[in-house]
């Protein structure tokens, strides 16, 4: 038999009390198989990448086979879900191995997802439908290439089994790296338990792991909730430049360390509307596109009140210093937002009036069902997006001032096509593309449309003439109305 792969562990969760998390191995699956697996990825992380393509590298991939140096756990967490408090959610179908120092000096968790069950599994079996699998593949490497921070995919496999949903499906594993899995709910866990000391030792671990410069100032509880704020704020503001929907923002869902994680029923907007709902359980459209910031504060506020008797013993000083965290995810969202769109049509500078310009061509873009992509897309082209407006005269108008306010910029065309082809992407997962990716690794195990998909939205910046049905919105009938977890 071969060796397995190495990992060189350094884990530190494991050395966090014991109420922390549940010790258990993954649980083996019947006939696992490779789907793919990121060497860039195990490159960055100092990993063995082609040993993890040898069956004892796919047999850690599926949870068979325990690696030198693993420690695995389910970690506990709590979580507010879609507003309701669940005190005791955690790990529910996902064992952390361990985590990694990769060659940036970064430390990462290593986590296998669809490992069976845990004590935290509850009703659930613990396991993984291949094609949540395929999209979370797809969609965190994708938002990653787009430069927006995301938990990671090192590689997915599939079972040679079945997990009953409404239907029988294939199963798979999904090995996710992440900066943590920390979540605004692992603070909640323990707030909930009114456990002062657990709540202190998640503190001072999470300062260690996403801000030491926290621990050296004057206040690190507050220092290091604002920093949660900001990065969040940074966070939220980048979706809505590449017309993400999370769909599934509840707080056991919501990073400390300010990656985008959990990649359930989320979706990329097509026709620019903010009220887009994709998730077929937000009925009441809680978690649409344009309510993103204002959800993301009130997670944070969740936070807030996790640390309150961190923040101070004064219970009214407790509460005006989480106020004055908060406060500063306005500025912060509007910051990373204003300037992101400011860029979206090519302005280098910042004048009076840039904002209501946006407005103007993002109202037009609302009425007349435009593709948010493609409509900034092909501001960098000659022909323009007119096209894309149900009406084109609507674009023409705006067009106008667009082109006076350009005028007052001394930036030559070619540059200003560059700048826009910069930020504003070719390619997204189109949500029918990525279906179609997820039916045929199901349907008929064609796993090609899934490794096209990969490879294409590896550089989305980038034109590709032969990739033209991946760059536009769903043909009239196949746009995808709604996701499933
Ligand atoms: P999610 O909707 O993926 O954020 O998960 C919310 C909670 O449900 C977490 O505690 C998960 O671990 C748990 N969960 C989701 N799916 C399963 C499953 N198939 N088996 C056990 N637990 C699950
Ligand atoms: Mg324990
Ligand atoms: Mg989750």
């Amino acid at each position: 038999t071969e060796t397995m792969p190495r990992f060189r562990f350094d884990n530190s969760y494991v050395r966090l009390p014991g109420r922390f998390y549940a010790r258990l191995d993954p649980t083996p699956v019947a006939a696992p198989k490779l789907i793919r697996v990121n060497h860039a990825l195990a490159e960055e992380l100092g990993l063995d990448s082609a040993a993890l393509e040898t069956p004892a590298g796919v047999a850690v991939l599926a949870g068979n086979a325990v690696p030198e140096g693993a420690e695995p756990l389910a970690q506990a967490y709590s979580g507010h879900q879609f507003g309701g408090f669940s005190p005791l959610l955690g790990d529910g179908r996902a064992i952390l191995l361990g985590e990694v120092v990769g060659r940036d000096g970064a430390r990462r968790d290593i986590q296998l997802k669809g490992s069976g069950p845990t004590p935290f599994s509850r009703r659930g079996d613990g396991r993984a439908a291949l094609g949540p699998v395929l999209r979370e593949y797809i969609v965190s490497e994708a938002m990653t290439a787009l430069g927006i921070p995301s938990t990671r995919a090192l590689a997915a496999v599939t079972t040679g089994e079945t997990v009953l949903r409404e239907r029988a499906l294939p199963g798979g594993v999904f090995t996710r790296v992440a900066a943590s899995h920390l979540r605004v709910g692992t603070f909640q866990f323990f707030a909930a338990r009114r456990d002062e000391e657990g709540l202190r030792t998640l503190l001072d671990y999470a300062i260690a792991r996403h801000d030491p410069a926290a621990a050296q100032s004057e206040d690190p509880a507050l220092a290091f909730y604002s920093g949660v704020v900001r990065r969040q704020a940074a966070l939220v503001a980048q979706w809505l430049l590449v017309g993400f929907v999370h769909g599934v923002m509840n707080t056991d869902n919501t990073s400390i360390s300010g990656e985008t994680i959990d990649f359930g029923p989320c979706a990329f907007m097509e026709a620019f509307d903010p009220a887009t709902v994709f998730s077929s359980i937000d009925h009441g459209g809680r978690y649409a596109y344009g309510n993103q910031p204002g959800i993301m504060q009130w997670n944070l506020a969740r936070l807030a009140e996790c640390l309150l008797p961190l923040l101070s013993l004064d219970e009214e000083a407790a509460v005006d210093k989480a106020q004055q965290g908060l406060a500063g995810f306005a500025p912060a969202f509007e910051a990373a937002y204003h300037t992101g769109l400011r860029r979206k049509i090519g302005l280098a500078t910042a004048q009076e009036g840039d904002m209501a310009l946006i407005q103007d061509l993002l109202g037009r873009m609302a009425a007349e069902r435009a593709d948010f992509t493609l409509t900034f897309r092909r501001l960098g082209t000659e022909a323009g997006p007119r096209t894309l407006f149900r009406d084109p005269s609507a674009f023409d108008g705006w067009a106008e001032s667009w082109r006076a306010r350009l005028a007052r910029e001394g930036v030559t065309p070619d540059q200003r096509r560059d700048a826009l082809n910069a930020v504003n992407p070719a390619f997204i997962p189109r949500n029918h593309k990525v279906e179609a990716a997820i039916a045929a690794a199901v349907e008929r195990e064609d796993f090609a449309p899934f490794h096209e998909m990969v490879d294409l939205l590896a550089t989305p910046f980038t034109d590709k003439p032969g990739f033209n049905s991946h760059a536009e919105p769903a043909p009239p009938g196949e746009e995808i109305r709604q996701t499933f977890c």
